[in-house]
């Protein structure tokens, strides 16, 4: 088990309150000496807050990079499971363009962040739509070093599977080099996790940053950013399930929901699908019916390549900070976030607030200020419990329509 900071909830929310107090004390007060604002302007919150932003980006690259060669290694190790792999894993892409693309039209509609203009880090040149030939020729990279150090993701996401290919086909000559990709994965997991236990610190800092320079505004937007955001994580958890599900199968969508509810319980109370993958198994064999092995096959590809919630965040986080950057997305922006989102959750690590590291990832492809982060991570607590819960009701989904697929469901035990 991966050690998980304590109280980092009460810390953050801490963190963000002092930020808010200190910004705001010096935003609005004009008896402080002006050098003694600047001095904590820079020296505190933009000192603290690039150190944090840098930490984040830093961990970008290999997270991606080993989560998904130890996530392919284990997806192929399942050659005899050819078909059920294909369809698991195009219900799990597909889940998640629709979820995305769900939050891009919610977040559109109601443009979270359009009634707040920020006087702070805004993008150094407008980013400029990518054309379809440039976008498809970037997956394919000419030196991948090259392709890493400029975080072409796509391109590193592409590497990253061909090498975990490569590693499984070769573990029979290599005495099971694979096994180390699983173990360095968990080695970043845990790193992941060290460098969020600074987030009370590093939300202090940009929390403190954006009051210092535009005062209060920001509280109103990042309030629409939230709300408008657990509605698409309901409308998915309860409408698209439901779709797929009756699409698919012809099981009751109650009895779904109610043997869901203590996954869906013990996800919002992690924040971690990984965490969460014993009580999952558990319920979609023991109560859905779901066969063993495929169980053991799809709710561990799912727990690390699937997460919808996350996907939602991201699609809604981009809207939210694009609008606050005064900046309309085009319709192939909006085609290259669904992409980078469905390609950015496969490469999120299960575990808590994964899912904004990743966002680093979209928010610079189109060249929006890494700063906002802060907003996000300020209010992303409860939105984490949230997401993760719909990311785990997503695997249990798609296990049963695979096991029903399949005739490998137990009609029986899900009813009973
Ligand atoms: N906490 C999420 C999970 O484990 C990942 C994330 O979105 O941060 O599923």
């Amino acid at each position: 088990m991966i050690d998980a900071p304590k109280n980092l909830t009460r810390n953050i929310l801490l963190g963000m309150l002092a930020g808010f107090v200190l910004g705001a004390i010096l935003y609005y007060s004009n008896f402080l000496p002006l050098s003694l604002k600047d001095f904590i302007d820079i020296y505190v919150f933009n000192l603290g807050s690039s150190v944090f932003v840098n930490l984040l980006k830093l961990l970008i690259v290999p997270l991606v990079f080993f989560s998904l060669v130890s996530g392919i290694s284990s997806l192929t190790n399942m050659t005899s499971l050819g078909n059920i792999t294909l369809k698991t894993v195009s219900l799990y892409l597909s889940t998640t363009a629709i979820a995305v693309t769900l939050s891009l039209i919610v977040g559109s509609i109601f443009k979270p962040g359009s009634g707040y203009s920020s006087s702070i880090s805004p993008p150094d040149k407008l980013p400029q739509g990518q054309g379809i030939y440039e976008t498809i020729l970037d997956i394919f990279p000419s030196n991948i070093i090259e392709a890493m150090a400029n975080n072409q993701m796509l391109a590193v996401v592409f590497f990253s599977i061909l090498f975990g290919l490569a590693l499984n086909k070769t573990n029979h000559l290599t005495n099971n080099f694979s096994e180390s990709f699983e173990k360095l994965n968990t080695v970043f997991m845990q790193l992941v996790i060290m460098i969020i236990s600074f987030a009370p610190i590093g939300v202090f800092c940009l929390i403190g940053k954006f009051v210092i320079a535009d005062g209060l505004d920001i509280f109103q937007e990042a309030f629409k950013y939230v709300t408008l955001l657990i509605l698409v994580l309901f409308i998915h958890a309860f409408v698209t399930y439901s779709l797929i599900l009756k699409m698919f199968t012809n099981l009751s969508l109650l009895t779904f929901f109610k043997k869901m509810r203590e996954v869906a319980i013990f996800a919002f109370s992690t924040s971690s699908s990984a965490a969460t993958i014993p009580v999952t198994l558990k319920t979609v064999q023991d109560s859905l019916g779901v066969n063993k092995n495929v169980a053991s096959f799809v709710i561990p590809v799912g727990a690390t390549i699937n997460m919808d919630g996350t996907a939602i965040m991201q699609g809604m986080a981009t809207v939210f900070i694009a609008q606050m950057s005064g900046i309309d997305l085009s319709l192939i922006q909006y085609i290259q976030v669904v992409i980078l989102a469905v390609v950015t959750s496969i490469g999120t690590a299960a575990v808590p607030s994964a899912g904004t590291i990743t966002l680093v990832i979209i928010l610079q492809q189109f060249g929006l200020p890494l700063e906002a982060i802060g907003i996000i991570l300020a209010v992303d607590r409860i939105l984490d419990m949230l997401r993760t819960s719909v990311n785990v009701t997503g695997d249990a989904a798609v296990a049963c329509i695979v096991a029903n697929s399949e005739g490998l469901l137990d009609k029986n035990i899900y009813n009973k």
